[in-house]
């Protein structure tokens, strides 16, 4: 059984803790919050002081972080002290440089990296069942199976470092403008005089069938279970959303290419938010475009 370091133990990094805690691994975890430290010492993590703490005998060291700035101000704490030859397996989403700073910072430092974003949200992290979407060398990828199979269902590999980073923001980004399209058919339908059950027969089985429709349906009564059924209670939040199609648009300006529809969810969605609130599921925005007047 390995030692392993855990740092940002919030609503997704405790779940995933845990579940190593489960599978009989040592594991050393730290969070900025001292209230969540409580908690997961409930769970059997074993709680330090300080993130130096965390790393400095793990042969895994794991991070859950809000953002890239908040990484790599981290790994500058923990890179001096966490033992050479370990595995540093970045689970947060941040932007494509500073996964790609955080690679060059554990190489430099004699440590093997991988960047492995998430998705499934905090229902996927308690269940074990996220998929990981990985970049990094092939050996790191292999030692980092076996961990990683623990706490998800299902890894992609997809290039050499900051890989899985660039996977996750382009679906998301493409998850956002699918979403709104979704909204706004089901918005025309209605003022059309359609059922949307009726139309969701129709759309889940004909050209405009997609993952928004078929899964995460935003209309209430219509298609699976869903948070639409749940007054939009998240889910996937409009704020992480916003956060992920933000990042996108970073990297699309960073690597010069234009993505005109990616831009506009983006937009669309700030404005969905900042009447809404960012708390509601992001599938809500179906309730804003339904009252949006023609201009
Ligand atoms: P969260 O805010 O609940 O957890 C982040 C944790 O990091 C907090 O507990 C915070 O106290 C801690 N933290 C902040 N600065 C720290 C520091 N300097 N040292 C140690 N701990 C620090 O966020 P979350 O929902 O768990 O998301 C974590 C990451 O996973 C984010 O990058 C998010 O975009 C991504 N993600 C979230 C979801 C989701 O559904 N929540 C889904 C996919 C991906």
């Amino acid at each position: 059984m390995a030692t392993i370091g855990f740092i940002g133990l919030g609503n997704m990094g405790l779940p995933m803790a845990s579940n190593l805690v489960k599978a009989g691994h040592e594991v050393l975890g730290y969070d900025a919050s001292a209230d969540i430290l409580q908690n997961a010492k409930e769970v059997g993590i074993i709680t330090c002081a300080t993130a130096t703490d965390a790393a400095s005998e793990a042969e895994i060291l794991v991070t859950m972080l809000p953002n890239g700035e908040i990484l790599l101000s981290v790994l500058a704490e923990v890179l001096p002290v966490t033992p050479k030859g370990a595995l540093l397996i970045d689970c947060s989403t941040v932007d494509v440089e500073s996964a790609k700073q955080f690679h060059a910072s554990a190489k430099a430092a004699g440590l093997g990296s991988i960047d492995a974003p998430v998705s499934g949200g905090i229902g996927g992290a308690q269940a074990g069942t996220l998929t990981f979407m990985i970049g990094g060398s092939d050996s790191d990828c292999k030692k980092a199976a076996p961990y990683l199979d623990i706490m998800g269902a299902k890894q992609v590999r997809c290039g050499e470092g900051s890989a899985g980073q660039a996977a996750k923001i382009c679906n998301n980004m493409l998850l956002a403008t699918t979403m709104i399209g979704v909204g706004e058919a089901f918005s025309l339908g209605k003022k059309l005089g359609l059922e949307p059950q009726a139309l969701y027969d129709v759309m889940s089985t004909s050209s405009g069938s997609c993952w928004s429709i078929n899964t995460y349906c935003p209309v209430p009564g219509v298609g699976p279970t869903t948070p639409a059924d749940n007054d939009y209670k998240p889910g996937f939040a409009s704020s992480l959303m916003i956060k992920d199609a933000g990042l996108a648009q970073v990297a699309a300006e960073q690597s010069g290419q234009a993505t005109p529809m990616g831009a506009r969810a983006l937009e669309l969605y700030k404005e969905f938010a900042a009447q809404s609130g960012e708390d509601l599921d992001f599938s809500g925005i179906i309730t804003w475009l339904e009252r949006l007047e023609r201009g």
